[in-house]
């Protein structure tokens, strides 16, 4: 049998009733979950055990995002021998303590050595260590611009502003509608500042996810029939100091962060 690296190959082999007894719609939703991990071939109830381990030898599963960016975090360090720390304060907002740079995340303080290894008090997440570095690396250091832009506007790439609408701006509004006291959170532990009502929303709010990449959530709150809203926006600048796949990906580790702290709430 030959190696089984894609859904389609996967879904081939299996059953094609849509029974939905694994928890999944189709069987090509299943043979996708297989693929990246999330299934295990003996969810699907109509397989024979011979068959499942025959499959099991020949599937090429793929790496989650996280052991993706794990494989981009290790050549990223390799360049930090080339950075000049001293002559990099300015251009990056941050801090020298030692031969250590400290960069604040969300009013945090993260430090890192010449290495590219990270400290810091706050839990460490590779979603954050990745646009990290990379801002250390590669952000020109330009100033703000003042001017509030969407993550759309930064990018001719509409597959950007795609995945930042689903996986970190409508999640952000679901997270917000049902914790209200989210916003609070921002202020009082994110360092977050109340600014004046921007976009005609109810609570306006700039957040520095790096220093020289603030963002402004505007957010309306639900009225009646009208669903809230939440707008994201980025300094026009931003992506001069952070390149736009690491913004995204340091969105969804933000993300991360808030529904932790919400999460603490609940069981508190
Ligand atoms: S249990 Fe098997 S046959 Fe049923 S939907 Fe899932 S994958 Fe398809």
């Amino acid at each position: 049998m030959s190696q089984l690296d894609n859904p389609l190959a996967i879904y081939k082999l299996l059953p094609k009733s849509n029974c939905k007894l694994c928890g999944l719609a189709t069987c090509l939703a299943f043979a996708a979950a297989v693929i990246k991990g999330d299934k295990r071939l003996d969810e699907c109830l109509h397989l024979e055990s011979n068959i499942i381990e025959e499959l099991n030898r020949n599937i090429v599963r793929q790496p989650t995002p996280e052991e993706q960016l794990m494989q981009i975090l290790e050549p990223l360090k390799r360049e930090f021998a080339s950075i000049d720390f001293a002559a990099s304060v300015k251009r990056l907002g941050a801090t020298l303590s030692g031969d250590k740079l400290t960069i604040k995340i969300l009013g945090k303080d993260f430090t890192v050595d010449s290495e590219g290894n990270i400290i810091s008090d706050c839990h460490i997440i590779v979603w954050v260590m990745v646009p990290l570095l990379n801002y250390i690396i590669y952000s020109v250091g330009n100033e703000l611009s003042g001017k509030w832009v969407p993550f759309r506007e930064l990018s001719k790439e509409t597959v950007w502003g795609s995945y930042f609408e689903h996986k970190f701006e409508k999640p952000l509004k679901q997270l917000t509608d049902t914790h209200p006291d989210l916003i609070e959170d921002m202020i009082c532990i994110f360092g977050g500042k109340q600014v004046e009502n921007s976009f005609s929303s109810d609570i306006s709010l700039v957040l520095h996810p790096l220093p020289k990449v603030p963002m402004l959530i505007c957010y309306t709150k639900p009225e009646e029939d009208l669903e809230s809203k939440l707008n994201v926006f980025f300094d026009s600048s931003a992506e001069d100091n952070l390149n736009i796949d690491s913004l995204y990906r340091l969105c969804v580790g933000l993300l991360m962060m808030f529904q932790k702290i919400t999460s603490r709430h609940i069981r508190s």
